[in-house]
């Protein structure tokens, strides 16, 4: 028998709601990626249903510029964290989702990058489920895609890296860190470290412990994508004292492989062991 007539084995066919119909539906909810900060990074279809929206619930944005585009009758909501407050729990985030959309409005979740890596969007889209509100995704452009292309570093290359992975260094209290052995296992892959600037040391020790070379080409890139800018390279084992220069800030995301020696060299400066910031591009 055929795997495709194979009993439970046919693939469900689904025609995702085409975009222009349904952007002016209420009562529903779009998670949207605003993309790493640039502003013009956002989808044309992310861009489309901001416009529409009654309501937009945001985190603190890479790219503020983007409120500029909401209706001005719009309500905006800033979740994230602000001057002196926390961020609003995700619990309360989900709730005030829902309530939003069941009082029968457009409302648009504006979250940075791409709402599935990294982001939570998964358990904002459960939430709303278990509470029969719809909710669609409009997928963003993510922090490694958009820093790779800021920098001229290419996450595959044919020879150099045939797979790449994408990994939270920040882990919960109560969780397991990177599976250090198994990320060093396959040497022509692209490890990108979200969340990493803080905890470069132990993606050094651990990587370095397992087998990687200490002279694998390293980036580090602040900012990415944005006029603010800053980029490094270096090797896993100076990454530790790399990652202190004051030229970094957060968000950083961390690219370890071979892929980095093809950075281009006006994105990304050599860390020099004196880290002259005139070496630096912004
Ligand atoms: N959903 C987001 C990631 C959120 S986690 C996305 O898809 O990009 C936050 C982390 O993303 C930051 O700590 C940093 O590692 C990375 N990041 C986000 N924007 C960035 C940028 N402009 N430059 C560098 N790293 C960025």
């Amino acid at each position: 028998m055929p795997a495709s007539e194979a009993p439970g084995a046919r693939a469900v066919r689904f025609t995702p709601p085409p975009m222009t119909p349904v952007r002016q539906a209420r009562g529903r909810v779009w998670l949207i990626g605003a993309g790493p900060g640039d502003p013009d990074l956002i989808t044309v279809a992310g861009l489309k249903v901001l416009q529409a929206a009654d309501v937009v619930i945001h985190d603190r944005l890479g790219a503020p510029a983007l409120l500029g585009e909401c209706r001005p009758d719009a309500l905006k909501i800033n979740v994230g964290k602000r001057a002196g407050r926390h961020a609003l729990p995700q619990e309360e985030i989900n709730m005030l989702l829902a309530r939003h959309a069941m009082a029968g409005r457009l409302v648009v979740r504006l979250k940075g990058g791409d709402p599935f890596i990294f982001g939570r969007g998964g358990e904002e889209m459960m939430a709303l489920r278990q509470r029969g509100i719809q909710v669609d995704i409009v997928p963003g452009v993510t922090a490694a895609s958009a820093c790779a292309a800021a920098t001229g570093i290419p996450l595959t290359h044919r020879g150099l890296a045939s797979e790449v992975s994408m990994i939270t260094a920040h882990h919960r209290k109560d969780a397991e860190g990177c599976n250090w052995k198994q990320l060093a296992a396959q040497r022509d892959r692209t490890l990108v470290f979200y969340m990493g600037l803080s905890q470069a040391a132990d993606i050094a020790h651990g990587l370095m412990r397992h087998g990687f070379a200490g002279d694998t080409p390293v980036a580090l890139i602040s900012n990415g994508a944005t006029s603010r800018q800053a980029a490094l390279r270096c090797t896993l084992d100076c990454l530790p004292a790399s990652a202190q220069h004051e030229g970094l800030m957060s968000p950083c995301l961390i690219v370890v492989g071979k892929v980095v020696d093809l950075a281009h060299p006006h994105c990304v400066a050599q860390a020099m062991p004196t880290y002259e910031v005139s070496q630096w591009v912004a």
